[in-house]
């Protein structure tokens, strides 16, 4: 039987259940922590702690999964992930890749093909093996890839990144997330540079595709055989619920089904805010692990939607991506 490595070590996808396909433990920047943080607004015991009581109030409504994406550029830290996941029953499944939207870090500008030391891509090296043999020591694989495309589409940054993850994905079969702009449509550049590379587009999620409200954009992503992400539930300030709700409505009365996955991209703690954090929760109420379930899944179904169907984005469809 298949099975997907999770924090706690490997889990048959058949057992993974109801699933949340976006979601973050921490948004937490090593740098700022460090520097801004620590003895000021980050208390790491008591977040800690916070976590393991929101990630248990959540496995409590029956969800048994979520799919964190965090990875270097938003403050992937295994460590930490693994002292939560000890004390919670819900799976955490972790990602590698990178999140930026313009720039490399230093970190790669110098080392890569053609460039001052003149080696194959680092970034594939550093992906595979975070997939193949684990994260910085700590054993924990990740089993999914995860970049980004905004707004600035593919400038020469972004493109070395998501080729970096394609041929990883092409190498190991992990799946990929890439985060996409819906304001300037910016899954479409994504599939076409992974259909490029040989991607599987079946097994990519267009994150934020939920941000738009575009039938005719969302069906021409979908068609390619890609996921729709409709993973920003709670985030109001990009698209309210009723409009999320209204447009998976209509793409599963077009028969869009199998090909979306429900989340809300929320955290336990994003740093964002810095020592205003106490804010996020005023500004956005509804950004929480529990929306989908608490609103938007009785939404779904008073709008005709069919347990079948909510089965399909919940279960099936995270399901036949970590396959
Ligand atoms: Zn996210």
């Amino acid at each position: 039987m298949a099975t997907v490595e999770t924090v706690k070590g490997p889990v048959a996808v058949e057992d993974l259940g109801p699933t949340l396909m976006h979601e973050h433990v921490f948004v937490l920047s090593t740098e700022h922590v460090q520097n801004y943080g620590e003895g000021s607004w980050w208390d790491e015991e008591a977040e800690v702690a916070n976590a393991v009581a929101k990630l248990n109030e959540l496995a409590a409504t029956g969800i048994k999964t979520i799919v964190d994406p965090t990875v270097w550029g938003i403050g992937r830290y295994i460590p930490r992930i693994q002292r939560i996941a000890s004390q919670v029953s819900v799976n955490i499944i972790v990602a590698t890749g990178l999140y930026v939207y313009e720039e490399l870090p230093h970190q790669y500008a110098y080392r890569g093909p053609g460039l001052l030391l003149d080696i194959p891509e680092p970034m594939v090296a550093d992906f595979s093996g975070d997939i193949r043999t684990g994260i910085a020591g700590t054993g924990v694989k990740a089993a999914f890839l995860k970049c980004v495309v905004e707004a600035q589409g593919l400038v020469p940054a972004v493109e070395r990144i998501n080729r970096a993850v394609a041929r990883t994905s092409v190498e190991t079969g992990a799946p990929i997330t890439v985060h996409t702009s819906s304001p300037a449509q910016s899954g479409r550049l994504a599939l076409d540079l992974f259909r490029k590379e040989g991607v599987d587009l079946t097994k990519v999620v267009v994150g934020h595709a939920g941000d738009s409200n575009d039938l005719d954009y969302l069906m021409e992503l979908a068609d390619t055989g890609a996921i729709l992400g409709m993973d920003r539930f709670g985030l109001d300030v990009f698209n309210p619920t009723a409009n999320r709700v209204a447009t998976i409505v209509s793409l599963v009365e077009r028969g869009y089904a199998d090909r979306i996955v429900l989340s809300h991209d929320a955290s336990c703690f994003i740093d964002y805010y810095g020592g205003m954090h106490h804010l996020v929760g005023e500004t956005m109420p509804n950004w929480n692990y529990l929306h989908i379930g608490n609103d938007v899944l009785p939404a779904l179904r008073a709008a005709g939607v069919s347990e079948e169907q909510i089965n399909q984005m919940m279960v099936d469809n995270p399901r036949r991506y970590f396959s």
